[in-house]
């Protein structure tokens, strides 16, 4: 068991309600760690440089309290270290929870795993284009998803899956379908597409099983592309996209592979962890990184 915890908190998760619970959530966990180092992120891409100044100070351990761009963050700081991360989720989509646990988890869950666990190692995913390098721990997406990401906060009012599902239906108004060249092992798809991703985890997009088929820990990534529909075919499509029972659509194309290169024309926003990216022109390459993340999970 380790002894020395550190916790990452970005206070403005979950509509800032981190900032009113987090000294309340220290509390709680301090009754297991009483050496519990809370760092608080101030802006984005913060939790990279505070994950790793923890790393520094000392710690066995890494807890998260925030959203899928916290865990993004922290992840992309652990990997490799072989010290594992605890996820307490209270962000807008908690895709990472969905995919590793079938479904989000509560605080009083989230808590119980930092109490009592097992580690478990899983893949993150690797991008690398000209002067750029992130890590994603659940998926990267291309096109619609990635306008998605880039338009959520100008959303008020909802979270969750109706606030993807609010935004998915405006972003579609003036949406232009990037031209791309993939190349994913045997696959590869030039042309237009509405959207297209690599995956570590089942879940993306506050909801959507986009990638069904998707392990997190079989070293592979899965790649997908959906070539454009209309608005009408995509409202009709959702549920199928959401149960991850789209495969056998026509517009659809799916692979696993241990790396994905996007040929990218243009500048093209990028999603990972549902934190957009300017990338391009140039080559997005992605790699697989086998089990160079540990997470604390249930114990079985
Ligand atoms: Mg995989």
């Amino acid at each position: 068991m380790p002894t020395r915890l550190g916790l990452i908190v970005n206070p403005v998760a979950g509509k800032s309600r981190v900032a009113k619970i987090y000294r309340e959530i220290a509390d709680l966990i301090r009754d297991v760690f009483p050496e519990l180092i809370v760092s608080l992120t101030e802006k984005r891409g913060d939790g990279v440089a505070k994950t790793r100044a923890l790393i520094d100070a000392g710690v066995d351990a890494v807890a998260c309290l925030g959203g899928d761009g916290t865990f993004r963050e922290a992840a992309e700081a652990l990997a490799g270290t072989g010290l594992p991360m605890a996820i307490l989720p209270c962000g807008r989509g908690n895709d990472l929870p969905k995919s590793l646990f079938g479904r989000s988890l509560n605080l009083p869950e989230a808590l119980e795993i930092i109490r009592s666990h097992s580690e478990k190692p899983v893949d993150i995913g690797l991008a690398r284009a000209k002067g750029f390098s992130a890590a994603f721990a659940n998926g990267l997406g291309v096109g619609f998803d990635a306008t998605v990401a880039h338009r959520i906060d100008s959303v008020k009012g909802l979270s969750g899956f109706p606030l993807y599902l609010v935004s998915t239906l405006t972003a579609f108004r003036g949406f232009r379908p990037p031209s791309v060249e993939v190349e994913a092992g045997a696959m590869t798809y030039r042309g237009p597409v509405l959207m297209s991703g690599a995956g570590i985890g089942r879940v993306m997009g506050g909801g959507y099983t986009l990638f069904p088929e998707a392990l997190m820990d079989d070293g592979l990534l899965d790649i997908y592309t959906i070539e454009p529909v209309s608005f009408f075919k995509l409202l009709r499509n959702i549920p199928k996209v959401v149960k991850g029972q789209h495969l056998d659509m026509p517009e659809v194309c799916y692979a696993k592979a241990r790396s994905v290169v996007y040929r990218l024309k243009e500048e093209t926003l990028v999603q990972m962890d549902g934190e957009v990216f300017r990338v391009g022109p140039g080559n997005l390459e992605i790699t697989c990184e086998r089990g160079a993340l540990r997470i604390w999970v249930p114990n079985a």
